[in-house]
């Protein structure tokens, strides 16, 4: 039997399992997680064994156009499914993991040739990966783990957020049809219908997955660092911004006003507290009012702190009932009616819940400090070691240096709104998994493989 023949009985071989398995699904939705995670395993002995690089790239375009024609519409169902967010600001994230999002093309090869011969590096597939996905960026992150996973060679069992399920199975069937139209294998990505943490359990306790992807908050990631799992960890942020008095105070009041209510702030990398010099502090807040923020007075502040903070014994935590509300719904729980605004603010001290709980509301405390050595102590306290984004303005070199040096976060934007650092109208690709506690940063298809070398010894294939 010559090598083509082998492969043609192999893949019969799984496409038969498969198809077994597959009578278990509806379009790679399982009931069972175990079905799903056997159901990947061989989709992705499968795709990586009979399918070319080439594949990978064609069926990643299919995906994006497919996502590009039900962005409206997965924009919608989020929206109505988790109450969170703005229709169109869903539709740009979409529609940046859609344009964004890196496939194979990250994927490079190391070689080097010498007399005792070539050796070449590549990015080999993890194999069956476990994504757990945020109910902040459901589909957007179900595309964008998507593209990169397969892109590296991967199958993919997603857990997605309780409270996105039904948006995230409409999603998911949608790409895993275009994939089998397309002629790549059924079941390269499949999800339980029902998530829950026992399917969690079951994704860390299993031989066959070899990679958890965690997206979401730090107790989601520190559950899975301590599954004993490889894990590659994109939890929380807080990212604070700097505003120096050197700063531009038109770009700077209406870049912050543009990020922080940018799909209500739900982003994680998403401007939630600004330490200001107090010097330029009156003229930035007048600004940011002229953009269209409301502020509210100290004792509003208070009367909204109870609203939307949940206290225990003098623990603040955030009330999920206000994440990712509209800012005139927020408003309207303190009496203020018809406010025209995507932004609140407020001025508070350094040290209040608004500046140091990620809120993920269209919410942006203001703190006044007395020096810019001020502002960044009390950033970097707020930041809370997260190692995730923040933001400068300033025209100060050195400032800009310090303040990037002493933050240490994955992305440090300078003089725009921090969506500019997933590529969202910066330059850059675009993720929506932003592995800062485990540090592969900004993911693409790279981050989901494994180095492998490959020898010839002996001064094989030199020319020269
Ligand atoms: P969440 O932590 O409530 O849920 C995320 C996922 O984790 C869900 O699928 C949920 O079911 C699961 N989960 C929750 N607790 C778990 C546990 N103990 N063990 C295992 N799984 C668990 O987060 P959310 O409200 O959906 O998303 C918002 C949070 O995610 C914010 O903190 C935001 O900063 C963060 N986030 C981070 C990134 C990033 O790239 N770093 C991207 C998006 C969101």
């Amino acid at each position: 039997m010559d090598e083509m023949m082998i492969k043609n009985i192999v893949r019969e071989v799984l496409m038969k399992a498969n198809l077994d398995i597959s009578c278990k699904s509806a379009q790679g939705v399982f009931e069972d997680v175990n079905d799903a995670i056997d159901a990947a395993y061989t989709a992705q002995r499968d795709w990586y064994v009979n399918y070319k690089v080439e594949d990978r790239r064609r069926i990643i375009e299919a995906i994006r156009v497919v996502s590009r024609e039900n962005a409206p519409m997965f924009a919608k169902m989020i929206h109505e499914e988790t109450g969170m967010g703005r229709y169109e600001d869903k539709i740009a994230k979409n529609l940046a993991v859609i344009d964004k999002t890196p496939g194979v093309e990250c994927l490079v090869t190391d070689a080097i040739s010498g007399d005792s011969g070539l050796m070449i590096e590549e990015q080999a597939p993890f194999g069956v990966i476990g994504a757990i996905t945020p109910s902040t960026n459901p589909t957007e992150t179900i595309i964008n783990n998507t593209i990169s996973m397969i892109g590296g060679g991967n199958a993919v069992v997603f857990n997605v957020h309780p409270g996105a399920k039904k948006v995230c199975a409409v999603c998911l069937q949608i790409l895993h049809k275009t994939i089998v139209e397309n002629g790549g294998p059924a079941n390269l990505i499949t999800m339980q219908r029902e998530p829950d943490m026992e399917a969690v359990n079951k994704l860390t306790a299993s031989p066959k997955i070899r990679l958890m992807v965690g997206t979401g908050g730090m107790g989601m990631v520190n559950a899975l660092l301590k599954s004993g799992k490889k894990t590659i960890g994109a939890g929380a942020g807080n990212p604070p911004v700097v505003v120096d008095d050197t700063a531009d105070l038109d770009k700077t009041a209406s870049e912050i006003y543009r990020g922080a209510s940018f799909d209500n702030n739900l982003l994680c990398l998403a401007e939630k507290e600004t330490f200001v010099m107090d010097n330029v502090a009156d003229e930035l807040i007048r600004k940011m009012c002229a953009c269209g923020a409301h502020l509210i007075t100290p004792q509003e502040t208070e009367q909204l702190l109870k609203v939307v903070f949940l206290e225990k014994d003098g623990q603040y935590s955030v009330n999920k009932k206000w994440v990712g509300k509209d800012a005139s719904l927020i408003l309207e729980s303190i009496g203020i009616k018809d406010a025209d605004t995507r932004l609140v603010l407020c001025e508070v001290p350094h040290d209040h819940p608004f500046v140091l709980v990620e809120q993920l509301m269209p919410v942006m405390p203001i703190v006044r400090c007395k020096t810019f050595e001020d502002c960044v102590k009390y950033a970097v306290i707020a930041e809370n070691g997260n190692r995730h984004t923040a933001s400068m303005f300033s025209k100060n070199v050195d400032h800009m240096t310090r303040f990037a040096k002493e933050i240490e976060t994955t992305i440090f934007t300078k003089n725009a709104a921090t969506l500019v650092g997933v590529g969202i109208g910066g330059e850059g690709h675009t993720t929506m998994t932003i592995a800062g506690p485990t540090g592969e940063g900004l993911t693409c298809a790279r981050s989901f493989t494994r180095r492998r070398r490959c020898m010839l010894a002996d001064g094989g294939l030199r020319v020269i």
